[in-house]
């Protein structure tokens, strides 16, 4: 604790205790699977922009979506929004780590986290980086993700609330594990507590924990079809259905089952899209969406201003390099491929 009140980092949702649950809930959404470096500016313009649990619910998803731009993993946000609608709805805030666990996007981290650090709840939250010093301080050979280290790092957790009872003690567990205990390379000689770690006695602390079981990878081919205007804005249809992608704006997208020609499913893109000139292939575009492999082979017309109507929802003409609506890293990628305009690069992977 003295190590943590004099060095931690100055976060702009560490506020003091108790903490609006609102502005915990956002910013330990952005911070799943997202380095804090880039959740701090995103944080304080979503802030900006939503205000309120109230003012996110009253958002459309599309405008939640788009403020995720660039953090990727777009299914957060979707989650984050319903979350907001369903506690407006509800009329306040449930204060419970279990009542919370019942709303959408809301898994034992977050619930724990929200009550812990805004309602005086006694649950330790245990993410990654508690897992990791418990297992490290213990010398617990348990896999990352596992049940039982989930289990541990509650248990000592707790004991340490025991001692002090407040949430800044698990705060500053995570800011022991984010900052000094790293995954792989943690820096011993800076630890507050290196005399009381059984991984640093035994002489290798990065053997602990055992690495998280890998999930086998999925091999997909797509089709996309891209239709660049006289002005240099492309053709972009919403996602509307799938596994994958929902609610973004892309270039029209197929699945293709084995033994599909790409250029028959093109063609079939193309008549969804109204265009009948010549396609013609580019390179094969490869994207990763989580545990997803993907080979995207776009096909490339270019149409006159007026050739093809903008008809109905769901379509629209943008800007690749300056889309005004939610989209995903795979627009840039294609724009490179195609030989568009350069659309802005992000760096998450699974959108
Ligand atoms: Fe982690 Fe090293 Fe500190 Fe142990 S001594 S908790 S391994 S940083």
């Amino acid at each position: 604790m003295r190590w943590f009140r004099t060095g931690r980092r100055d976060l702009p949702w560490r506020t003091p205790f108790p903490r609006d649950p609102y502005a915990v809930l956002v910013s330990e959404v952005m911070l799943q699977q997202t380095q804090v470096d880039r959740v701090i500016e995103a944080y304080l313009s979503f802030m900006e922009r939503f205000p309120s649990l109230e003012a996110l619910a009253a958002a459309s998803v599309e405008d939640v979506l788009h403020a995720f731009s660039g953090l990727g993993y777009y299914r957060r946000a979707r989650l984050l929004h319903e979350s907001a609608r369903a506690i407006v709805a509800l009329g306040s805030w449930p204060k419970d780590a279990g009542e919370l666990a019942r709303l959408p996007g809301f898994g034992p981290y977050t619930s724990a986290a929200v009550a812990a650090f805004s309602f005086g709840g006694s649950d330790p939250p245990v993410d990654g980086n508690v897992a990791r010093v418990t297992a490290r301080l213990r010398a617990l050979p348990l896999p990352m993700g596992s049940v039982a280290l989930l289990r541990a790092g509650r248990e000592f957790a707790a004991s340490l609330y025991a001692e002090s009872p407040t949430p800044e003690v698990w705060e500053a567990l995570m800011e022991l594990g984010a900052t000094v205990c790293a995954p792989a390379s943690p820096r011993c000689r800076a630890c507050p507590v290196r005399a009381s770690c059984a991984a640093f006695a035994a002489g290798d602390p990065a053997a602990f924990p055992l690495p998280r079981p890998q999930r086998s990878r999925e091999a997909h081919r797509w089709v996309a079809l891209w239709v660049e205007r006289d002005d240099g804005r492309v053709l972009l249809r919403r996602v509307d259905d799938g596994p994958l992608l929902v609610g973004l704006w892309l270039p029209p997208l197929a699945a293709l089952s084995d033994g599909i020609d790409p250029s028959v499913a093109a063609e079939i893109l193309a008549r969804e899209a109204g265009v009948d000139v010549p396609l013609s292939a580019t390179d094969v575009v490869r994207h990763s969406i989580t545990h997803r492999d993907i080979r995207v082979v776009p096909f490339a017309a270019t149409v006159g201003a007026n050739r093809v109507a903008e008809a109905q929802p769901g379509w629209s003409w943008q800007d690749p390099g300056a889309p005004t609506l939610p989209t995903s890293s795979l627009l840039a990628k294609l724009a490179r491929a195609c030989g568009g305009r350069q659309a802005q690069p992000t760096k998450n992977r699974e959108a």
